[in-house]
């Protein structure tokens, strides 16, 4: 289990599953995951979406990953209840493109989310966890388009690949997401390692694990 290393504002567990980790550790499943970016509020039905929150202590709440992003967040909304969120967020759900709702990509509408329950941006603590990185993330030119209509797109996230073809940073890109948005760079905990660059550690689909998933996972208490 991969641990952000930041200081937390209530008790918290959280964490990145890998290989390494068995499953009684994880979450249940609630989510069904289709790279869009609707966030709900945990239940015990399994549902449609890429967020889940929760302000229930002792529910453990999680996204499931395999090269898109696992974002965490944790923070306290009205009257001081700890609220956590856990985001999946691949190209698609980082920059919202093919989700017909309004307000950008899953980050964006994680934030407004919290902000809209009472929370300050400031405050939250977050956490990126193991996804591709520029190394690995050769993209098409459709996604570049797509993440450069994001306002806090910036030219160094695409870099060039040896076979001259476009690369995404999409951590970099969901950190200056999460600087757009009022985080605080202080209360960052992302641990930055590359799913296809780890075999040891992480499952990949792009290496071809078409089926086993990692745990990007967070609970009150
Ligand atoms: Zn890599």
């Amino acid at each position: 289990m991969l641990i952000p290393a930041v200081t937390v504002p209530f008790p918290l567990s959280w964490g990145f599953s890998t290989r390494l980790d068995l499953a009684a550790s994880l979450p249940d499943r609630r989510l069904n995951q289709v790279h869009r970016c609707g966030v709900v509020e945990a239940s015990d039905a399994v549902v449609e979406g890429d967020g889940i929150w929760t302000t229930s202590p002792g529910t453990r709440i999680g996204v499931r990953v395999a090269d898109c992003v696992p974002v965490l967040l944790a923070g306290k909304v009205a009257g001081g209840k700890p609220w956590v969120a856990a985001l999946h967020a691949g190209w698609r759900g980082a920059t919202g493109h093919g989700d017909p709702a309004p307000g950008g990509g899953i980050l964006r509408r994680g934030v407004a989310l919290y902000q809209s329950l009472g929370g300050d941006p400031w405050n939250l603590v977050w956490a990126l966890g193991p996804a591709i990185l520029a190394c690995h993330f050769e993209v098409g030119d459709e996604v570049i388009s797509a993440a450069r209509l994001d306002p806090a797109w910036q030219d160094t996230l695409r870099t060039e690949g040896s076979a001259g073809k476009a690369h995404l940073d999409l951590h970099g890109f969901l950190h200056a997401q999460g600087l757009d948005l009022g985080l605080d760079p202080s209360k960052n905990g992302s641990v930055r390692f590359c799913t296809v660059c780890r075999p040891d550690l992480l499952y990949s689909y792009r290496r071809g694990e078409t089926t086993d998933r990692q745990w990007g996972w967070i609970e009150i208490g």
